[in-house]
């Protein structure tokens, strides 16, 4: 008698975006291998990010479909691919938004692995962390502290250490006077990132209600840009050595550049693709300058996830399992949210 021989795939839950704008699916999928140089990581938490919008809409120029979002992933290592000897199975580790560089490009060769051409991303150019199990080359790989919770540690893999990065390399030193304009996702981590690194943080938000949590967080001085003119407010205070837009509304930013001081440095991380409106006037006055930050490598998210671990600051977030995805993604897209959101496997 012949018997079919019932082979078991071990399969797993993934959230995928089958084409822009059709929103999330629950499927499941055969657990990936890793290949050479890569290894294959058992997800534990995933944060849900604002960029995640590039692959649920189709914004990013390249993108290829069927897409698991998500750059923001803690984990373990569960299995390693040939000529893989730096990382081990067992090993806690993360992927942020730096998902992999090509090593030849013209700043690869300059070691300015944060500008490759091209870059890899997570969730992007191939799957990220909406899923069970995830595949990542080593170069996209950070090694998480043992004091740190997975769930803590997805969010500063990218709102972590684009705002801690911005503010490292801003030029400000300790006692200066650092605006950080929203608080939100990113302004909530940026202004405790500003607080410990001794700056004078004035937090501008919208509404009075924001007072006492931005006090909360670290910041000396909080300003109410719907009941005063905030750019005035900082002048007031002797003008920003530096501001760090946070909330993707170019509009608000734009009306915060008369608040820099002189040589005063307006650094945008919120993402958006509407213009910021300013004058030529507005930044030859006092020399002042308008600067873009992207993220940054895996090694400066381990600086990010070392120095969270030092000085105690930790992201606020709501938790959703993996198969509400959709939920999560539209909680962050609320703007409601307090103030990651984060999947968890
Ligand atoms: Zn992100
Ligand atoms: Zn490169």
């Amino acid at each position: 008698m012949a018997t079919a021989t019932a082979v078991a795939v071990a399969t797993m839950k993934v959230v995928q975006v089958v084409k822009p704008g059709a929103g999330f699916q629950v499927v499941e999928r055969e657990i990936p291998k890793p290949r050479p140089g890569q290894v294959r990581i058992r997800v534990r938490a995933c944060g849900v990010c604002h960029s995640d919008v590039f692959t649920v809409e189709g914004a990013w120029p390249g993108i290829q479909y069927p897409r698991v979002p998500g750059h923001e992933v803690a984990g373990v290592i569960d299995e390693v691919g040939a000529g893989v000897s730096a990382w081990r199975k067992g090993q806690r580790v993360g992927v942020g938004w730096h998902g992999g560089q090509d090593n030849t490009c013209p700043e690869c060769r300059r070691g300015d692995f944060r500008n490759c051409r091209n870059q890899q991303i997570a969730g992007i150019s191939y799957d990220g962390g909406y899923q069970q199990y995830m595949v990542a080359p080593v170069e996209a790989l950070v090694a998480i502290p043992e004091s740190l919770k997975d769930v803590e540690a997805a969010p500063l893999l990218c709102a972590g250490i684009t705002t801690y990065n911005a503010l490292r390399h801003s030029g400000a030193f300790p006692g200066d006077l650092v605006a950080v304009q929203g608080l939100g996702g990113l302004g909530h981590l940026g202004v405790q990132f500003a607080n410990k690194f001794g700056y004078r943080v004035a937090a501008i938000g919208r509404g009075e209600e924001n007072a006492t949590l931005a006090k909360k967080l670290g910041a000396q001085v909080y300003i109410d840009s719907k009941a005063t003119n905030a750019a005035e407010a900082l002048q007031k205070l002797g003008g920003a050595k530096v501001i760090l837009g946070t909330a993707p509304n170019s509009k608000a930013m734009s009306e915060l550049i008369d608040g820099l001081g002189p040589n005063g440095k307006f650094i945008v991380i919120g993402a958006t693709n509407d213009p910021i409106p300013v004058t030529p006037i507005q930044l030859i006055t006092g020399s002042r300058s308008l600067q873009g930050w992207a993220a940054g490598t895996p090694a400066d998210s381990e600086d990010t996830l070392r120095f969270a671990e030092l000085s105690g600051v930790r992201p606020m977030i709501e938790i959703y399992p993996l198969a509400q995805a959709a939920e999560a993604y539209a909680r962050m897209l609320s703007g409601k949210a307090e103030f990651r959101v984060v999947l968890t496997m």
